[in-house]
């Protein structure tokens, strides 16, 4: 006779050795211990890679690092534990993104307005998979409804990153998250009916410090990790030009003191320099694009220890190649030029660089999350984009405080105690950053919380 739990428990050992994602994943929080062995370490902070060390998870933690470890005693090889011989791989943390939009997969006129409601959480729950698989394990979502698939993500059933979420953007009425893009209208901001974009979960319009202050305890009272301000205009507004400064420093400063009063930061997405230097002065704690903030303005993020969180990738390819038409043609141009002086300025004041990528508008643009990794060559080493993806993006994570959703250990870096999330790479990112721009190839095992969702090896 078949002893049916020895079978089970063999079944799903099986399945796991054979890296079938969504049996591993099954098995919920307590995934089996799993020893790694033979792979030289990237820790996310230390400059040289650490050789002839194992690394041990256990319940979705590094339990031990250290030389020749062995399995918890009463685990065994294959059946309620794994060792992977990473022959000499490239161990790392999980790659973490700084500025995404989970929910945003496709453009947001479709989601806001013309799509059946629950199309962006269906979008959504497979953009999270296929960001998964790109080595993405957490992610700062810079705006959009994310708390569903983040529940979804963190109960088990979904593949995907884990998601610090902001919830709604704070919008001024034609602000940078006035999405309506009808001119003549009666506005809902005005008149008794209810905004789309608000009851679908992306934008709060808020105008006077009155209801600055009711919008930020609302993103709070849903889960919001940390709070994002639309503060200027940008390259694709509906109705804000890119020389266009949103919020008075009044609004922005009773914005960043309610996210204050519960623990954590608010951020804002800012290009002119008197935007960013009003949101300086008001407290925010990092800096979301900010292209045209002059010398002296980027002097006081680096005093002030405002990370900065920009993006390569969007402003070195040409307009066509980023998506852009009609109006937002000169604008993008004209952003591009800034950028190179802001990206040129910020490494030159040796500012506090987050990894972000801001990737959004269709599906299949995802790839191109991965290339940011390429873009910042021009500007950075390899060993120094790996740490700003990595430990850089988790103490800007950790500004959330208390409201950060993960508390139980440390993201971004391998050390005893941090979440067993890991990615081993097959070669040595540290020489050749290319292998994290094509991770179908270039990541042999994608692990987050102790399970594995990819193992080629
Ligand atoms: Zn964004």
């Amino acid at each position: 006779m078949i002893d049916r739990r020895s079978f089970l428990k063999t079944s799903l050992a099986a399945a796991s050795c054979a890296s079938l994602p969504g049996l591993a994943f099954a098995q919920g929080s307590s995934p089996a211990p799993i020893l790694i062995r033979g792979a030289s370490i990237f820790d996310g902070r230390t400059p040289e890679l650490i050789t002839g060390v194992d690394v041990l998870i256990e319940n979705g933690l590094i339990s031990a690092i250290g030389e020749n470890l062995d399995l918890p005693e009463g685990s065994e090889d294959g059946v309620a534990a794994q060792v992977i011989d990473a022959d000499g791989r490239v161990l790392t943390p999980g790659m973490t993104d700084a500025h995404t939009h989970v929910m945003w997969n496709d453009t947001i006129e479709n989601l806001i307005y013309a799509s059946p409601h629950e199309y962006a959480g269906a979008m959504a729950a497979e953009g999270a998979r296929r960001m998964l698989l790109r080595g993405f394990t957490t992610v700062r979502d810079m705006g959009g409804p994310s708390f569903g698939l983040k529940r979804a993500i963190d109960s088990g059933v979904v593949p995907g990153p884990r998601i610090l979420p902001s919830g709604f953007f704070i919008s001024q009425t034609s602000g940078h998250g006035d999405f309506d893009p009808r001119h003549n209208y009666l506005s809902p901001h005005f008149t008794p009916q209810m905004d789309p974009a608000y009851l679908r979960g992306w934008t709060i319009i808020a105008d006077g410090v009155p209801e600055v202050r009711k919008a930020v305890r609302e993103c709070l009272r849903y889960g919001a990790s940390q709070i994002k301000i639309m503060g200027s205009g940008s390259v694709t507004g509906a109705h804000d030009p890119l020389d266009v400064t949103e919020y008075t420093p009044e609004e922005l400063s009773a914005i960043v003191e309610e996210a204050t009063h519960w623990g954590t930061y608010a951020t804002i997405h800012a290009y002119t320099d008197v935007a960013i230097f009003n949101a300086i002065q008001a407290g925010v704690r990092s800096i979301e694009h900010g292209l045209f903030a002059s010398e002296a303005t980027m002097q006081l993020m680096k005093e002030k220890d405002i990370i900065y969180s920009t993006q390569f990738l969007s402003f070195s390819v040409g307009p066509d190649q980023a998506g852009m038409t009609g109006d937002s043609i000169p604008k993008y141009l004209e952003a591009q030029a800034g950028a190179k002086n802001g990206y040129e300025r910020s490494k030159a004041l040796g500012l506090k660089m987050a990894f972000g990528t801001d990737i959004l508008g269709t599906i299949d643009l995802g790839p191109f999350q991965s290339q940011e990794f390429v873009a910042r060559t021009a500007y950075y080493e390899p060993v120094e984009i790996l740490t700003q993806a990595t430990s850089i993006n988790a103490e800007l994570f950790e500004r959330s405080g208390q409201r950060h959703p993960y508390q139980d250990g440390p993201l971004g870096v391998i050390a005893e105690g941090a979440y067993g999330d890991l990615l081993l790479v097959n070669g040595n990112p540290l020489e050749d950053i290319t292998l994290m721009a094509n991770p179908d190839e270039g990541l042999g095992l994608i692990m987050k919380g102790g399970t594995i969702f990819k193992n080629t090896l």
